[in-house]
């Protein structure tokens, strides 16, 4: 959502891009807005996932608000749990296609031809913020800000979170986060598969 907006090239927009490229946090205000008008849309009537938000304890608080606004069951959040060594790695080593958007890592999905996008053979681009540099203001704003979220769920009960070793790869992990939801999440039964 904030790079649809910064790349929309609006004044909001612009001033988004400039935090996202210096690792920094969008305003909770700025992002708290784009969210709730986001999930007033029909799309996202009978669930929806969220990736990265909330980041604050102010924006966890917000979401709660909106949900209930909006008539929805209390948040559940998925918790990936990765060593502090093996986060650096995995973000400095994230290349992107700049025409299929295709994300490779040279750790665990290195493109078949080194620099060059499988599918359409364009040259490989690191995004601004996956420099080490960015890597560690990204974590440090992490431990200060966004950790505190877990605990603000865990204590007042607002949410449930699932928490994952996320420390395999991307298949196990997603096997994981598949099996944690099955297993431990309530699903309204007006949003369960129906048996065929
Ligand atoms: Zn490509």
């Amino acid at each position: 959502m904030l790079r649809r907006e910064s790349s929309a090239g609006s004044e909001l927009g612009v001033e988004i891009g400039r935090l996202l490229a210096a690792g920094q946090l969008v305003p909770d205000a700025v992002v708290n807005g784009l969210l709730a008008a986001r999930l007033a849309e029909p799309d996202c009537r009978d669930g929806f996932l969220i990736d990265g938000y909330p980041r604050t304890v102010e924006q966890a608080v917000h979401l709660g608000r909106v949900l209930r606004e909006l008539g929805h069951p209390a948040p559940v959040l998925i918790h990936l749990d990765v060593p502090e060594e093996v986060l650096l790695r995995r973000l400095t080593a994230r290349w992107c296609c700049p025409r299929c958007n295709t994300v490779y890592n040279l750790v665990t999905r290195p493109p078949r031809q080194p620099g060059l996008c499988d599918h359409d053979f364009s040259r490989l681009c690191q995004r601004q913020d996956d420099t080490m540099a960015t890597a560690m203001e990204r974590l440090e704003a992490y431990w200060r800000l966004t950790n505190p979220v877990l605990e603000y769920f865990t204590s007042t009960g607002a949410g449930q979170v699932l928490p994952v070793d996320a420390n395999h790869s991307p298949d196990a992990v997603f096997a994981e986060i598949r099996s944690a939801i099955e297993t431990q999440v309530l699903i309204p039964s007006r949003l369960r598969p129906r048996a065929i």
